[in-house]
């Protein structure tokens, strides 16, 4: 029992070693918005939250760290079962476990390495519903889970949270400060009005794909990518749209490197339907 418990000490500590040390290794976000209407008309099919049917809004995918050369990391703290034989702290580090006894959050010292001293969850690297708990209501909201079967959002969350917010963890960002950060970036986009104002909206007609691009550098200043889909009429619609995003999770900034997308020069706008399409 004794020994398991080092071992698993050690686990979390090569854990948050290779993540608060090495951190922000990427060099800005893209911000993924979907369209509903689009997610939901392709093969995807699509089931409504638990929670209710969401607005007819973008819905954020995900902030994800992106490097320059388009390649991007991913999946930065899997939970690795590592066998005992693979624990081997390099030499001269010891660690000194402190304040076991709280239950919301265990700190290590590592010493002699000279580069940290860190607080480790509890609940490792898997996104904790209490870390969110007052942002659920504008998550629900603004990040709906469109995927069959229907759920709370919760399992999207946490997928896009070990995928990419792992990857952009730093004393600054961390669970809440992901998700409070892509919250605040969908308002500051606010899509939907940009397009509206220039009388782009969805109501399944077909629109300039340069338009639409100038609609959302009008109204944020910065020019979006965007990706399209194929409905079951073979038209190519709006489907995802990408804004680049400083490393601070803050400011949109001019893409370093577009996003590799296509759509066909005039694309469809869908309207969102009001009964979502149950699995097949
Ligand atoms: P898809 O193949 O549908 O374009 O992408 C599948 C998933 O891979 C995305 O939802 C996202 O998690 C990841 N992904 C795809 N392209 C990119 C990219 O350019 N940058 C990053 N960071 N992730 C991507
Ligand atoms: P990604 O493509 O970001 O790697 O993975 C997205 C994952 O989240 C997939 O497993 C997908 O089924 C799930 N998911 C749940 N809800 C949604 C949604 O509304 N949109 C998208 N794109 N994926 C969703």
């Amino acid at each position: 029992m004794r020994l398991n418990f080092s071992i698993f000490i050690k686990l979390l500590v090569i854990q948050y070693l290779s993540v608060l040390c090495v951190s922000e290794d990427f060099d800005f976000f893209y911000f993924v918005q979907q369209w509903p209407g689009s997610y939901c008309d392709t093969k995807h099919s699509c089931c409504y939250p638990r929670t209710g049917k969401p607005v007819a809004d973008f819905g954020i995918h995900g902030l994800w760290p992106q490097n320059k050369d388009g390649s991007y990391p991913q999946n930065c703290n899997p939970d690795n079962a590592l066998d005992e034989d693979q624990i081997n702290f390099p030499a001269g580090v010891e660690i000194k476990v402190v304040n076991l006894t709280d239950e919301s959050a265990w700190t290590i010292n590592v010493i002699n390495t000279g580069l940290c001293h860190i607080s480790i969850d509890r609940n490792g690297q898997e996104l904790g519903k209490d870390n969110i708990s007052d942002l659920t209501s504008s998550l629900q909201k603004d990040w709906p889970s469109l995927s069959c079967p229907s759920s709370t959002g919760f399992r999207f969350w946490s997928h896009e949270w070990e995928k990419h917010g792992t990857c952009a963890e730093s004393e600054e960002i961390d669970q809440h400060g992901y998700f409070e950060a892509a919250l605040k970036l969908k308002e500051k986009a606010n899509l939907l009005q940009a397009l509206r104002n220039a009388g782009i909206q969805p109501d399944d007609e077909f629109y300039d794909l340069g338009s639409i691009k100038e609609a959302i550098k009008d109204a944020t200043g910065f020019t979006p990518g965007i990706e399209c889909n194929i409905d079951p009429s073979k038209n190519s619609q709006i489907y995802q749209v990408f804004m680049c995003v400083d490393i601070s999770g803050s400011e949109f900034i001019e893409c370093p490197a577009a996003p590799k997308r296509r759509c066909a020069s005039k694309v469809q706008f869908p309207k969102v339907l009001d009964d979502c399409m149950l699995s097949s």
